[in-house]
């Protein structure tokens, strides 16, 4: 896509034009930094006119990092607010589209629904993007919660979570509201019990209201922990593995990484415990794998920053995690 067309024209993200290497060297960075903008609203159940609103006017905001709201370059690729506010709109359009059925090549393939409020998305996809090629797992990238249902489920093997369940929709207003429905609550316990996989990261125990302690909700029970608290956000910590010769943590030794500590609450007692951290003489469940009917459930820690996804081992992890939620080994055949 040259760059006069897509200053001329609402630009759509397809495979294509975010592969484009026609026009200057910092067109597809401008095209992926603007669906990761959009992307930002979209997971925090954001309209388009309140999307458009937080673009239009670029500034920064901090959630433990510094956060820059806004596409960097739009000058350049946009003639003015008008020409930007389309792409904008074109791309929130793509993103909150219904989802449409997947080719079926007969390889795992799984839905991620990544992003929320203290998680911007553009972050967290490189790195699960990178784990996942090697893992031989083609994934497919969702916003839109709303867009999470068991019709949406049926075409994938496995559905990767790093999110909580908390929307905020309105930007000036300092509450936020949970997201997810009874009934899709009930397709994802449906969908794991069938033989999907779960492969829950870092928040994805905070998918339901944590403080109900005494009487989790059934989405927790089948994830096998609940959120309860977490350290500073650039805290370090280290990761010591307790099952060597699981095929989640074949191959990796303890290590060290910095992000967010996290305090997963363990509710299931049929876990199989594969890792522990430990911050300022505390240690907490750092992963772990169950069963759920004929499905998989894998949960890891991880996933506050960028830098601690794109950690070797965290990648490791996050691949072999992967292809055993699908019941696969490292060459893509059944274990
Ligand atoms: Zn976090």
């Amino acid at each position: 896509m040259c760059v006069r067309r897509l200053i001329a024209a609402p630009l759509v993200l397809t495979a294509a034009s975010l592969s484009c290497a026609t026009g200057p060297g910092d067109t597809r960075t401008y095209l992926l930094s603007l669906r990761d903008q959009v992307a930002a609203q979209v997971c925090q159940g954001r309209s388009l006119e309140a999307t458009l609103a937080q673009l239009l006017t670029p500034h920064q905001e901090d959630y433990g990092r510094p956060y820059l709201v806004g596409v960097p370059g739009r000058e350049k690729f946009a003639r003015d607010d008008r020409a930007f506010a389309a792409q904008v709109r074109a791309a929130y359009q793509q993103l909150t589209a219904e989802p449409t059925a997947p080719p079926n090549d007969g390889k795992p393939r799984a839905i991620a629904l990544i992003g929320d409020h203290y998680h911007p998305p553009g972050l967290i996809r490189p790195p699960i993007e990178a784990a996942m090629k090697p893992a031989g797992v083609t994934t497919d990238f969702l916003y839109d919660v709303t867009k999470l249902t068991a019709a949406a489920l049926k075409h994938y093997r496995l559905l990767i979570i790093l999110r909580d369940g908390m929307n905020w929709s309105d930007p000036a207003a300092n509450r936020p509201q949970w997201w997810m429905t009874d009934s899709q609550e009930q397709a994802i316990i449906a969908f794991v019990r069938a033989g999907g996989g779960i492969l829950a990261l870092h928040n994805a125990n905070a998918l339901k209201p944590w403080a109900e302690k005494e009487n989790p909700a059934p989405i927790l029970r089948v994830l096998g922990s609940q959120y309860d608290s977490h350290g500073a956000p650039r805290e370090g910590y280290r990761v010591r593995v307790l099952a060597k010769d699981h095929p989640v943590t074949r191959g990796i030794a303890d290590f060290t990484a910095t992000g967010e500590h996290h305090r997963p609450r363990p509710l299931a007692t049929d876990m199989v415990r594969l890792l522990e951290s430990t911050a300022e003489g505390e240690t907490c469940l750092a992963g772990y794998v169950r069963t759920e009917g004929k499905g998989r459930v894998a949960y890891l820690a991880f996933g506050h920053n960028r830098e601690v996804l794109e950690l070797p081992d965290v990648q490791r992890l996050l691949a072999n995690s992967a292809r055993w939620c699908c019941g696969v080994n490292a060459s893509g055949d059944p274990p």
